[in-house]
């Protein structure tokens, strides 16, 4: 037999002088491994060839490793999944790659995965149905099912061999929230086997694994119990239940299909893998599930913005220790690199770094992290660390004479290659840039509050900013895992643009006789994050009122926010805005009204926003119909499954349209 496979692409296979067959999962022109069509069918040329070695007694055993530096396989191919545009599609990859694992969990020898970086999704799957699961604990190895985020569940057996590994509450967890696990928690619940402390000793254990014959014993038997009824149905209601508070099933089906999956067919595994795949597919080819992966494409294109080689930025420099500039220092910390803060007032920067150990205590594990993370945070009431720094953000007050001056500084003692950029919300970049020798040096970064919270940052390309500094801008957005959208230099730049106008709909509604309650359910029901009144007490009315008045949006006749504002009534700071505010949450009456009509109202108080979406793409303000999506749905939280305002007016419109004649 050769001990080789010749025209492999994806995989390396070969059979040592002990009998072990090795195979390699190393992508071609791929940083990741991922389970595409090529991957998929070279794998089961190599189950083949070890189902024949082994029939002849020539293959003792068989190790699945990777060859990449941080993914041992990180799930399937998301690009491929636009090729499954019918069930029947789905239902033919779905039964080939699932007769595929079925025949790695049947062959003759030992069959062991060795794991270091990303096992996820298909990955976790595949190496579930493998005899023993070893994996490293390095920083970088990590297990989970990320499938619930795009609209599915595991459909390779995952929910079945998952459940028998980790026992039902554990795997279900990690289904239903789509975490990533750390090696030793993966281990403590059952997914995992057996740990070694390095990528180094991945193969020599996975060696001793084979000759041993090992095989993993499945959850203890105290797990096995709750499995049985009533005690199923009783944790799929506690599921439901948690689930529920999180997103609702008309929007989000699949963690809810899930779970009924679960209570159904839990305690018999043959017809869970049976009912597995029935309801698999009808998920994966749903609009929702479409649009959820087209979130996810929409910000790996955001994240494309960042020149991939080059700028390395790793010191910050923050001026203004306010709302704003004390949390982008914090968060740049938390992302590894180490921020200077500069302010007027002292006492600002004191405030601003007791807040940062709050976001480094939720954010970080273990204390000598936390500590890390306190050191590299610098008071520098007087800018110091200026002339250190790769990035310098100005977050001071809004006043153009102030940011002016400064920048005039800033030129002079800042490293000729740093980032100049500007936090500025409503100020033109060129009025800001007028001063500087440099005008073409400026840019915008503007963060969203709460900058930890809020995934966006618009990277302001003003009309004489230069290209590199955009392009350096976004990979500095990219390297504080945050996502660049570039937009051009104009009032209330993407984001507030297009959200203003929802907002003050909401006020125009408010002050027509609609309930707050209702407008807000309305918003909710429709899938946005949070309502909009409530939404504007979180923000505060008079920065509300402030944005509308510049986008020349404030309601006319008896305007109630502007009223609002003059009784110092601005929201939650103050303890009133169109709620009360107690113990930092809204008092809300608990009308249920009637669903269709929230249907009607959600609608119409998101009409203005896919007006304004449409009338900013329109005039250039993104690259795109594309960028315009992704910038609203991570700048707004705009309901991530209907793919965005301008993908879904075009759905919507197409599923109105009278049908064509015949
Ligand atoms: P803030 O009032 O909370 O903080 C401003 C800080 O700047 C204060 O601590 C003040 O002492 C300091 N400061 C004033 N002049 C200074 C100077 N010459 N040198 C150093 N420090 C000086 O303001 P904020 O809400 O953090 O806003 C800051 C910037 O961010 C503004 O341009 C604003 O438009 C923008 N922005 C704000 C938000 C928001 O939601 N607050 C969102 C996006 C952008």
């Amino acid at each position: 037999m050769a001990n080789e496979l010749s025209d492999l692409h994806d995989w390396r296979f070969t059979i040592d002088f002990e009998g072990i067959a090795w195979a390699t999962i190393d992508r071609e022109g791929e940083n990741m491994n991922s389970l595409g069509r090529r991957a998929t069918e070279e794998f089961g040329e190599i189950i083949q060839a070890v189902e024949e070695g082994a029939s002849r007694g020539e293959i003792k055993g068989l190790v699945i490793i990777s060859g990449k530096e941080s993914s041992f396989i990180a799930g399937a191919d998301i690009r491929e999944f636009e090729n499954f545009d019918t069930e029947d599609k789905i239902k033919d990859v779905v039964r080939q790659t699932l007769g595929l694992l079925d025949r790695v969990e049947r062959l003759r020898v030992p069959v062991v995965a060795a794991i270091h970086g990303y096992c996820l999704g298909g990955g976790l799957e595949l190496a579930l149905a493998c005899d023993w699961r070893i994996a490293d604990r390095e920083e970088g190895t990590r297990f989970g099912f990320p499938e619930v985020k795009l609209g599915i569940f595991p459909g390779l057996h995952g929910t079945v061999r998952s459940i028998q590994a980790a026992g039902p509450v554990d795997a279900m967890t990690a289904m239903l929230t789509g975490r990533m696990l750390r090696p030793t928690t993966a281990k403590a619940i059952g997914l995992i086997d057996q740990l070694v402390p390095t990528r180094h000793s991945l193969r020599w254990a996975a060696r001793k694994a084979v000759l041993q014959k090992r095989r993993s014993k499945g959850m203890p038997w105290w797990k096995k119990l709750m499995l049985k009824q009533p005690v199923r149905s009783l944790i799929a209601r506690q599921m439901r239940a948690k689930t529920a508070e999180k997103v609702r099933e008309e929007h989000y089906p699949a963690p809810f299909r899930l779970i009924d999956l679960f209570e159904r067919y839990g305690d018999d595994p043959a017809a869970m893998r049976v009912a597995e795949t029935d309801m698999f597919v009808p998920l994966m080819a749903s609009e929702t599930s479409r649009n959820l992966r087209r979130v996810f494409k929409l910000s790996e294109m955001l994240k494309a913005e960042a020149p991939k080689d080059g700028f390395k930025p790793q010191r910050v420099h923050v001026i203004g220790a306010g709302t704003m500039g004390g949390d982008i220092a914090a968060w740049c910390v938390v992302r590894g690199m180490q921020a200077s803060l500069q302010d007027v007032d002292e006492a600002q920067i004191k405030k601003a770094l007791d807040r940062a150990k709050g976001l480094f205590k939720k954010r970080l594990r273990g204390k000598p992290a936390i500590d890390a993370a306190i050191a590299r945070l610098i008071a520098d009431p007087h800018g110091k660390h200026v002339k250190h720094a790769d990035v310098i953000i100005e977050a001071v007050v809004e006043k153009l004479d102030v940011k002016q001056k400064l920048f005039a500084h800033l030129e002079k003692d800042a490293k000729p290659s740093a980032v100049l950029a500007t936090n500025t919300s409503s100020l033109r970049l060129e009025d800001i840039a007028k001063n500087l020798a440099d005008p073409g040096r400026l840019v915008g970064l503007h963060f969203f509050n709460p900058v930890a919270l809020l995934p966006l940052v618009e990277v302001v390309r003003g009309i004489g900013t230069r290209e590199e500094e955009v392009g350096k801008a976004c990979a500095f957005v990219t390297s504080i895992d945050k996502l660049p959208l570039i937009v051009k230099s104009c009032p209330g730049f993407l984001v507030n643009r297009v959200l203003a106008p929802y907002m003050m709909e909401a006020v125009r509604l408010y002050q027509e006789g609609e309930p707050r309650e209702k407008i807000d359910q309305a918003a909710l029901k429709f899938g946005m994050p949070m309502g909009p009144l409530e939404l504007m007490d979180m923000v505060g009315l008079d920065i509300a009122a402030k944005v509308g008045e510049e986008l020349k949006l404030a309601p006319s006749g008896d305007n109630v926010l502007a009223t609002l504002v003059k009784q110092g009534k601005l929201g939650k700071k103050t303890g009133e805005g169109f709620y009360k505010w107690v113990e930092g949450k809204p008092k809300r009456e608990d009308t249920v009204y009637d669903r269709a009509e929230l249907d009607r109202l959600g609608r119409e108080l998101v009409e203005p926003m896919l007006d304004e979406a449409e009338r900013a793409l329109a005039d250039g303000v993104v690259a795109s119909a594309d960028h315009l999506d992704a910038g609203v749905i991570f700048g707004t939280g705009f309901a991530p499954f209907r793919g965005g305002p301008l993908h879904y007016r075009r759905m919507d419109a197409r599923a109105n349209a009278p049908a064509e004649a015949a």
